[in-house]
């Protein structure tokens, strides 16, 4: 098959997960690729995530249950959500469309459009990885949602129920069994939900690199450079004004996550991304053993075991892509960590701010640019953008290729925002 391919050169904006796993695919297919950032591989959102590829996530985070949410999630200082209210006005146009995603009609559509590429998730890693010599770095650990209370468990159990309906296994823990599954967890919850088909990394940055060494081993060119604007001349995309002068261009995808949304302005589309701000605590001394990550459905945070200690990632926190962090949201997950899990260890933690770039319905744009099929669209995946790294990569390459896609590729398609 991939004798039929025409060779092209391909410019990848963006070396996080998306952007090293496209690289890879395209690289397969014989393609000569170049991937730009301006930093370093993998240090953009894929850094510091929660590690889990999430393969059941087949619910959208606007939902009715959410909408009613919002009101008592802003109003506590410890809750997931914090909206910079300065930032509303530019804020706005996403708000509305979030709210119009949350219709459940809507729901059901974005349900099946989320399943259809979760599905592909692990494979596609395992593909990449075992090629890159990492498959040690992905293991099956499932994902536990624990709940303190029936009001936290009650509107979770739609959501639960949503992923039945799309076949996701989905196993109810009485608070007994519990901690037989988690001994490290504190008797204080009414309810768990285990999910034992996620699987999790060792620690994303690892699986970054190793993927984005094998890039290079393979033939691939990095180049760390800040990309200013893409020139287009003759109807095309011609080239890439970078800090380090003009690179021409033949094929081109825009894979700069949460920045992605001036690239394709440039390119004559319109996109509602944003980003849903996140932040991490790294406790490198945690002091206990914890055997499955951990999701608090109240809180609502993943506790993630890693190589190198115990991950608390969360908080969805809307404000503009530059405004500066508010390390406060990263410190506040370490005192309800200690509520879930008595015996942690925080003395010795890292934190970080990352930036999931969101679209109102939670689904990612993958693409061609719909005024020049020379270039891609491959970013918006929010909280998912580690889980559908690979498949998206594979999805890209096969539509540059011709090939038949894994997927009805239209429910991805940045049209649907026109
Ligand atoms: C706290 C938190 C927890 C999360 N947990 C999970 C999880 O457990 N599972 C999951 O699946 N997802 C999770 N996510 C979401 C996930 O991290 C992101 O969706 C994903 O990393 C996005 O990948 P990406 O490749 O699109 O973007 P990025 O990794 O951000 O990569 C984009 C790259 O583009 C580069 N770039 C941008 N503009 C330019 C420019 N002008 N010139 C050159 N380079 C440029 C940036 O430097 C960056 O490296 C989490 C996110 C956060 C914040």
């Amino acid at each position: 098959m991939v004798a039929d391919i025409v060779r092209k050169h391909f410019t990848i904006i963006g070396a996080g997960a998306v952007g090293i796993s496209t690289a890879l695919w395209l690289q397969r297919d014989g393609h000569a690729v170049t991937l730009v950032d301006r930093n370093p591989p993998g240090t953009g959102a894929s850094f510091g995530n929660g590690g889990l590829i999430q393969t059941g996530a087949v619910v959208p985070i606007a939902t009715p249950g959410v909408l009613r949410q919002v009101p008592s999630m802003l109003m506590d200082p410890n809750g997931p959500l914090v909206i910079r209210w300065r930032y509303l006005p530019s804020l706005l146009p996403y708000l509305l469309r979030f709210v119009a995603s949350a219709r459940p009609s809507r729901v059901e559509e974005i349900s099946i459009a989320l399943q259809a590429v979760l599905e592909h998730a692990g494979e596609a890693y395992r593909n990449l990885l075992a090629d890159a010599n990492g498959l040690n770095l992905l293991t099956t650990t499932g994902e536990l949602y624990v709940y303190e209370t029936a009001a936290s468990y009650t509107p979770a159990k739609t959501w639960h129920d949503l992923r039945r309906k799309r076949g996701v296994e989905v196993v109810d823990l009485p608070p007994e069994e519990l901690r037989q599954l988690e001994p490290a967890l504190a008797p204080i919850f009414h309810r768990g939900v285990y999910l034992p088909n996620s699987l999790k990394t060792a620690t994303p940055f690892a699986v970054m690199t190793a993927l984005a060494q094998n890039f290079v081993a393979n033939g691939g060119e990095f180049v760390q450079t800040n990309v200013q604007d893409i020139v287009i001349e003759n109807d095309a995309p011609v080239a890439l004004t970078t800090d380090s002068g003009r690179r021409k261009l033949d094929q081109l995808v825009v894979a700069a996550g949460a920045h992605s949304k001036r690239w394709t302005q440039q390119l004559g589309s319109y996109v509602p991304l944003d980003t849903e701000r996140g932040y991490h605590l790294m406790l490198t001394d945690p002091g206990i053993e914890l055997r499955v990550p951990l999701i608090s459905g109240d809180y609502r945070f993943a506790v993630t075991p890693m190589t190198d200690g115990i991950r608390l990632a969360g908080t969805a926190e809307l404000a503009k892509v530059d405004a500066p962090p508010n390390y406060d949201r990263a410190e506040r997950l370490l005192k309800i960590a200690q509520r879930v899990l008595p015996g942690l260890d925080g003395r010795s933690r890292t934190r970080w701010m990352g930036q999931r770039p969101s679209t109102p319905d939670s689904l990612p744009v993958i693409c061609r640019a719909p005024r020049y099929p020379s270039a891609y669209l491959a970013y918006g995946h929010g909280h998912l953008g580690l889980t559908l790294g690979a498949v998206t990569g594979r999805l890209i390459a096969d539509m540059a290729a011709g090939r038949a896609p894994l997927v009805d590729m239209r429910p991805y398609d940045v049209q649907r925002f026109a």
